[in-house]
């Protein structure tokens, strides 16, 4: 994906900790999620723009940030936390 290499260069868009690319989903080092910052439910947008490359293990910034910490709906970008 163009946003996880190019955009976000192998990092967690909110923490910034380097994430591994076969690990997308799952895996217990440097999984991730390409996130959709305006959820699909909302408007089906895949665009790179509304993409974010999120980690998903410990911290859990898809989780935390994404989804608003209790599976909530996804958050804007500029409501998210980040260490
Ligand atoms: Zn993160």
């Amino acid at each position: 994906m163009d946003r996880f290499k190019n955009f976000a260069h192998g990092k967690c868009e909110c923490c910034k900790k380097q994430l591994v690319w076969d690990n997308r989903d799952f895996g217990d080092k440097g999984a991730w999620h390409a996130h959709h910052v305006v959820p699909r439910k909302v408007k089906t947008d895949d665009s790179i723009l509304n993409m974010a490359i999120l980690c998903i293990n410990d911290p859990n910034c898809h989780l935390n940030q994404g989804h608003g910490g209790n599976y909530q709906d996804a958050q804007p970008r500029w409501m998210w936390d980040c260490n």
